[in-house]
């Protein structure tokens, strides 16, 4: 959703309040494509406080299906959205983008609810995600989900510890 800034630019003190959700039924980043799940609308508050500087606020959270760092089972991780900045639109648009350092979602006086979502999201993104603290994962060798139940490889019985290590190096290997 593109929210047209230039009616409040021209108020000081004017705010408006918008509720926002995610467009599309996917969240796509580098690390794949997630569904969502059942959101709830992130409240965006944006003020224009005085002499062209824009405080916009947005707080919530969005429900996301990420697989198990173990098992690839998906859960369901609830995102934080907590973004609170001041965007002075006096600034360039080169100048605002260095400023925030990080892509900008607003163009031409206009705020693209969706890229300030998406990067909330990708701020917030669990560095991982486990459908429960000892999930057993899944056999090395035939893959199965050793939740429920073991296979009849001879690494089924897998020291917790051993979960850990191999979700250490998994993680290194896909950076
Ligand atoms: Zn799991
Ligand atoms: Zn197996």
């Amino acid at each position: 959703m593109l929210i047209d800034l230039s009616k409040l630019l021209t108020h000081e003190g004017k705010q408006q309040q918008v509720e926002i959700l995610s467009s599309g039924d996917t969240f796509s980043c580098e690390l794949g494509e997630f569904s969502y799940g059942e959101n709830e609308p992130v409240m965006l508050t944006i003020k224009h406080k005085e002499n062209q500087i824009l405080s916009i606020r947005a707080e919530g959270q969005v429900a996301v299906w990420i697989p198990c760092s173990r098992c690839l089972e998906p859960v369901l991780v609830s995102c934080p959205v907590d973004y609170d900045e001041e965007i002075d639109m006096k600034l360039s648009e080169e100048e605002r983008i260095e400023a925030l350092d990080e892509s900008s979602f607003i163009q031409n006086k206009e705020l693209d609810t969706d890229k300030l979502l998406h990067n909330e999201i990708l701020i917030n993104w669990p560095m991982r995600v486990l459908c429960k603290e000892d999930c057993k994962g899944i056999c090395s060798r035939c893959g199965a989900n050793l939740n429920q139940g073991s296979c009849d490889c001879d690494t089924a019985d897998l020291d917790p510890r051993m979960a850990v290590i191999s979700d250490i190096f998994k993680n290194f290997k896909e950076v």
